[in-house]
């Protein structure tokens, strides 16, 4: 503990004089962070993605930064949003699966708050408290819904009849902007919901993607050979566990409401459709195939409007002069398989899981196409807001700020490994709990509730297929791996094995308790 505080001391000593005196200035930057529920890197084209094109996103990469390396520590919502807001992992900011937010707790928004800082937070929430630290909220209960939605705000319930969500937030964030003070710099959280399950496009967007073939990943038909239980025994692939209601197929006529629920959630192992104009009842590999290109289509479609609505905010700065001094960041709580490994969700430690997409535009500091692939974590967006407002970094924030990085001037000891952990066991996908370290070649992971371990070399195998763990030839690079595992693990101070098997055992009757936001 005494080495990490002593080392951001030292971090925020050298970086904070020239932030302090451009404060003094009045030249404090504007912060809109624009974050997405789900959405993977691979569906962002200036990340080279196959399957869609994001023109607006692309701008901010095009006219900023585009970081490759930027990971969650936790790759489900609610944890990666508190880990974001206190720049914490987990085990420290008692978030570690669906558990409520202690919003006495101190966070960047209340720090920026304090700071002279107009806040502001619009969106998905989904942190089981009331924000605390904005001036202006507005959020969704829960993971929300795409039409006809409701928010909360710190007067009541407001519910936006025949109109869809991506629209709503858009708007509520033009108004903060339109409604802010113009003496104080402002500080919003714009949190879509898209692209979360269950994927419902608005109709301008819904038939965008119907007449195209989809590639399916190169990963898609993983056969699961050299891995552990984990993997087998999880319920997130694309072939058997999206459901009626994911797929959008329609009920039989007749059902009672109770029967049309339990329907709804069934998942096909056959499914007669139209293809080229003849009714077909598909199943087994073509069945799966199917249901990969109905899953991304619905899913990619709710991506164009959160495109869109980028465009919009990108609109609204340039017009009212803010561009320049404003930094606009997009990102999502964690990254999201789409069919690789043949499924559909996120948890894993894989690399399209815990992939964070991170784009940055900041005209007065960032210089126009900066690429980095310095290893960033979401515990860093804290540090890195409050660093950029001249504001001291608590010495129990566990990130650094990625100031340097977004720069191009990283330090030369910044971390090259790190440590994740996922908790949320079986939870709704049968996925069980797991950590490991990443670092710039390779991954380890331990599922220990199974005590079995998967090792990747992500040079000679980016795709993990390949678990080389107890292989020959790998037992010095394995105790190697252990050992930065062990040195991580105490850094970030997670070191309770008995704790970790509490949580897991009581995490059926915590999801149940917390309904509601
Ligand atoms: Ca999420």
């Amino acid at each position: 503990m005494r080495i990490v505080a002593a080392s951001l001391a030292l971090v925020v000593g050298a970086s904070q004089a020239p932030m302090m005196a451009q404060s003094a200035r009045g030249t404090r930057p504007n912060i809109i962070f624009i974050m997405t529920d789900d959405h993977a890197a691979h569906a962002i084209g200036a990340y080279g993605s196959q399957v869609n094109q994001t023109p607006n996103l692309d701008r901010l990469a095009k006219e900023g930064a585009l970081l490759t390396s930027v990971f969650t520590t936790n790759s489900i919502c609610t944890p990666s949003r508190a880990a974001i807001l206190t720049g914490q992992y987990s085990h420290i900011n008692g978030v570690t699966m669906f558990n409520r937010f202690d919003s006495s707790r101190m966070t960047v928004a209340r720090l920026l708050q304090q700071g002279g800082y107009y806040t502001g937070m619009v969106g998905k929430w989904h942190l089981g408290s009331d924000p605390m630290g904005f001036d202006n909220w507005e959020i969704l209960p829960g993971q929300g819904v795409y039409k006809d939605p409701v928010f909360y705000t710190a007067s009541g319930e407001k519910t936006y009849s025949g109109r869809y969500v991506t629209d709503v937030i858009t708007d509520l964030a033009i108004d903060f902007l339109k409604g802010r003070p113009r003496e104080k710099p402002f500080f919003l959280m714009m949190h879509h919901k898209a692209p979360h399950r269950p994927w419902e496009p608005d109709d301008a967007h819904a038939s965008h993607f119907a007449a195209q073939r989809i590639p399916e990943p190169v990963t898609f038909w993983d056969s699961y050979a050299t891995r552990t239980d984990a993997l087998h025994e999880n319920l997130q692939r694309v072939a058997a566990d999206l459901t009626n209601r994911d797929l959008k197929l329609k009920p039989p006529a007749g059902l009672t409401a109770a029967e049309l629920t339990r329907w709804l959630l069934i998942k096909p192992d056959s499914v007669t459709t139209e293809v080229e104009e003849r009714m077909v009842t598909l199943t087994g590999e073509a069945l799966a195939r199917w249901k990969y290109q109905r899953y991304m289509q619905d899913y990619l479609a709710t991506v164009q409007s959160v495109d869109d609505s980028v465009g919009h905010v990108l609109e609204y700065l340039d017009k009212s002069a803010l561009s320049k001094n404003t930094i606009v960041i997009y990102t999502s709580d964690q990254g999201f398989f789409l069919g690789d490994h043949g499924l559909f969700d996120k948890r894993f430690m894989y690399e399209e899981s815990i992939r964070m997409p991170f784009l940055v535009r900041w005209p007065a500091a960032v210089k126009p196409g900066t690429k980095s692939q310095a290893m960033a974590l979401n515990v860093d967006f804290a540090p890195t807001f409050l660093e950029a407002a001249g504001l001291p970094v608590p010495a129990d924030v566990q990130g650094r700020s990625l100031l340097p990085v977004l720069r191009a001037a990283t330090p030369r000891d910044w971390r090259t490994s790190m440590y994740y952990r996922y908790y949320h066991d079986p939870g709704n996908h049968n996925t069980r709990a797991h950590y490991g370290v990443r670092t710039r070649t390779h991954k380890l992971i331990y599922f220990w509730t199974k005590d079995q371990w998967e090792l990747f070399d992500l040079v000679k195998d980016p795709y993990e297929l390949h678990n080389l763990y107890d292989q020959p030839g790998q037992a010095q690079l394995t105790e190697s791996l252990k050992a930065e595992l062990a040195r991580l693990k105490r850094e970030v101070q997670d070191h309770d094995q008995l704790a970790d098997r509490q949580l897991a055992n009581g995490v059926d009757g915590l999801v149940a308790a917390l309904r509601g936001r």
